[in-house]
């Protein structure tokens, strides 16, 4: 989509740093990493949010997860552990209006990751 920041970088016309990429998926480092590891994984499908998913959308959606889980292979977390996030919305901290999984590792995580209130 015109405009679109992660459009963008899934059409190589912004740089990233890719991890992993596939003709449905592109996973790329966080430009702004929260842990040791923090990959983004988007579709190439352009989707604003999770609201705006639809039945077309499942297969990519579910292939996700499993680029997840290679991106966390390939950054030694399949052990250890890592979480993976899906912002929706701006009161849940979604800043890019292209739906995309966070996958972040290497150091513990503290649960809830929000303070109770
Ligand atoms: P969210 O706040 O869930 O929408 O996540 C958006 C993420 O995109 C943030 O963690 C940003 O640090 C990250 N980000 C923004 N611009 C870039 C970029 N050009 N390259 C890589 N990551 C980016």
């Amino acid at each position: 989509m015109d405009g679109c920041l992660f459009c963008k970088i899934s059409d190589k016309k912004i740089p990233a740093t890719v991890v992993y990429e596939d003709d449905r998926a592109l996973a790329f480092r966080d430009i702004n990493p929260v842990a040791p590891t923090h990959v983004l994984v988007i579709p190439r499908v352009h989707v604003s949010t999770i609201n705006d998913l639809g039945p077309e959308h499942e297969a990519d959606m579910g292939h996700l997860f499993r680029v997840a889980a290679e991106v966390a292979k390939l950054e030694g977390l399949s052990e250890r552990g890592y979480r993976t996030v899906m912002n929706c919305g701006v009161e849940a901290g979604q800043s890019v209006f292209h739906v995309h999984l966070h996958v972040v590792g290497g150091r513990g995580l503290g649960w809830p990751p929000f303070p109770k209130g």
